[in-house]
């Protein structure tokens, strides 16, 4: 039952096309001239991420837009999200890959709201550095908690990833004061081959 509801999903939401190093070098350089400073890497302690050859859907997202991981992290979550449900824990993704044009779009829209560059890299990574394009990282969210926001860490679900996301591979990349000088994200889990 499980494999044919999973086989229509992939049916009704083709996997979207991912990019290789050519686009990841335009896109770094349009997020340049948009003043991403050219030593952002090396200042943050942040390597180029790249963009899966294949992408899994791995359910609607909290905005109903299909969501994808690469396939093994994909089949993690799943694994994880189900040994949540087992305990009425129901993990939410707020939002798993992201191309790097689609980091590079949400960096322009905030320049665009007039935010200075500054205060958006603490809370968004530069295009072609966030663990988004991998398609391993995603953000998790609960009903009842607010979407991208410290508060998540009080949820339930965030207690249970605490204690069990390590078991599938999943850790969290950003804790307080973590070195990349990124805003505490507990709601932000990045999946790791082997771990
Ligand atoms: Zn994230």
């Amino acid at each position: 039952m499980q494999g044919l509801r999973h086989d229509r999903s992939m049916h009704a939401y083709p996997p979207p096309a991912t990019h290789g190093l050519a686009t990841r070098q335009r896109v770094m350089a349009d997020a340049q001239a948009l003043g991403v400073p050219a030593d952002y890497g090396r200042t943050r302690q942040l390597r180029p991420m790249r963009e899966p050859a294949r992408l899994t859907f791995v359910g609607l997202d909290t905005q109903c837009r299909p969501a994808w991981l690469r396939p093994a992290a994909a089949a993690a979550f799943a694994r994880m999200r189900r040994a949540a449900a087992s305990e009425d824990i129901d993990l939410l993704v707020v939002s798993a890959w992201r191309s790097f044009e689609y980091q590079l779009g949400i960096i322009r829209q905030k320049r665009e709201r007039g935010l200075d560059m500054e205060a958006i890299l603490k809370a968004s990574a530069a295009p072609g550095y966030s663990e988004h394009h991998t398609g391993r990282a995603l953000d998790i969210g609960m009903h009842g908690y607010p979407h991208l926001e410290e508060a998540f860490d009080e949820s339930p679900a965030f207690a249970w990833l605490q204690r069990h996301a390590g078991r599938f591979g999943f850790e969290l990349s950003y804790p307080r004061h973590n070195r990349h000088g990124i805003t505490y994200e507990p709601w932000h889990w990045c999946w790791h081959a082997g771990r």
